[in-house]
């Protein structure tokens, strides 16, 4: 059984003023064998996230799994609408106080369902994930949280590098290892996007290029 992408808010990120951002994550439902939300907003949007899954005639109580791609607070400000559900934040998986061990840390992806699995890519933080869905029309989709802030960040790297990055060679390397598993992006705080080739060649020479990478 395949699953079905709903993008339920799309995330997005402005400068305001000198030291101020304006910003919100983009939250996806992932519906199929599994009920999955990815990334829960700021904890201001409870309200809103209910009211969008409800159009679906989903209820908290229907989510399976949450998956924070990272444990900033626009990632995770939800998480307690779902009580019934798995917790993915970043590396951590657990249920109540149970923790499972998982070593996303070696690597190790983690799968939820035939359609759905969590790769480790970390970067933007130490432990950030992706979920790749595969989508019923045969078309693989990333929900990258803030390894891609936006599609304009490909061409301006500034753009999610002061976004903030933990990590920015590992980031790198892993925008273009998800873009040549990816048809779509959902990136962290901007629309959907497309991955064309002109977009993995962009990723891969920047990899090659950086004089951030030490060679
Ligand atoms: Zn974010």
């Amino acid at each position: 059984m395949m699953s079905e992408i709903v993008v339920l808010y799309e995330g997005y990120s402005i400068n305001s003023g000198k030291d101020e951002v304006i910003a919100n994550c983009s939250c996806t439902l992932v519906k199929g064998p599994h009920n999955i939300i990815v990334d829960t907003m700021t904890s201001w949007d409870a309200d809103k996230i209910l009211k969008a899954l409800n159009q679906w005639n989903i209820t908290s109580d229907d989510i399976n799994i949450v998956v924070s791609t990272h444990g900033h607070s626009d990632h995770i400000g939800n998480n307690n609408l779902f009580m019934k559900a798995k917790h993915i934040v970043g590396f951590s998986i657990s249920f109540k106080d149970k923790y499972y061990l998982h070593a996303f840390d070696k690597g190790e992806e983690y799968i939820i369902n035939d359609s759905v699995k969590v790769i480790p890519t970390p970067g933007h933080t130490l432990s950030d994930v992706t979920v790749l869905v595969h989508s019923k029309d045969g078309e693989t989709v990333a929900i990258a949280g803030d390894l891609f802030e936006k599609l304009e960040d490909i061409e301006n790297p500034n753009i999610w590098l002061e976004a903030g990055s933990d990590d920015p060679v590992e980031q790198m390397k892993h925008r273009a290892k998800v873009a040549e598993m990816a048809d779509w992006i959902i990136p962290g705080h901007g629309p959907q996007f497309k991955v064309t080739n002109r977009i993995r060649d962009l990723l891969k020479n920047q990899v090659k290029d950086t004089p951030l990478i030490k060679k």
